[in-house]
């Protein structure tokens, strides 16, 4: 389980940009990886008259391996969020913000599960390692970023072409 523990004092006093530090052995049984034992995150609060609003900033250095040339890269992405602590039970259902429970007897709130989801959502889908990533040749397998093996990759398709026609002659 993640924690990130906050405390009712520092709310109360306020957080300015505080840094946060979860480690990312904590995910280990996940299928996201990272290139970093931390993932880092910074905490701005602002009390309300129902809790403390959190606005934070999460930065996380995903390890993938890119789906064009199947090289190894990281991926440092950063992503803002919101959090809502909050006594009154009618906020919890707002879906603008993530809503945590904070009654006026608990000192300390958690918002390690919060902080899971974000990075969890926050992987990106496709993992290319640039834009602009030429990916394996499709006939010898070079990395095409690295080197120009000079295969002609559409004469490769013409012949897969020319080869089904001949089989059904
Ligand atoms: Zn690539
Ligand atoms: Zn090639």
């Amino acid at each position: 389980m993640i924690q990130v523990k906050l405390f009712r004092a520092d709310l109360e006093r306020g957080l300015d940009k505080q840094l946060f530090e979860i480690s990312s052995e904590y995910f280990v049984d996940q299928i996201v990886e990272f290139a970093e034992e931390k993932i880092t995150c910074s905490l701005t609060s602002e009390k309300q008259w129902h809790g403390y609003r959190l606005t934070g900033e999460i930065s996380i250095p995903f390890f993938e391996t890119c789906d064009r040339c199947l090289v190894e890269f990281t991926d440092q992405h950063t992503a803002e969020f919101f959090i809502l602590l909050t006594n009154d039970t009618k906020l919890l259902s707002t879906e603008d913000d993530d809503v945590i429970w904070f009654g006026d007897a608990k000192n300390t709130v958690d918002i390690g599960p919060v902080i899971r989801d974000l990075v969890l959502v926050e992987e990106p889908f496709k993992k290319i390692c640039s834009a602009d990533c030429n990916g394996i040749c499709l006939h010898c397998g070079a990395n095409r970023n690295q080197e120009n093996c000079g295969c002609d990759v559409d004469a490769v398709v013409d012949d897969r072409w020319e080869n089904w026609k001949q089989m059904i002659k």
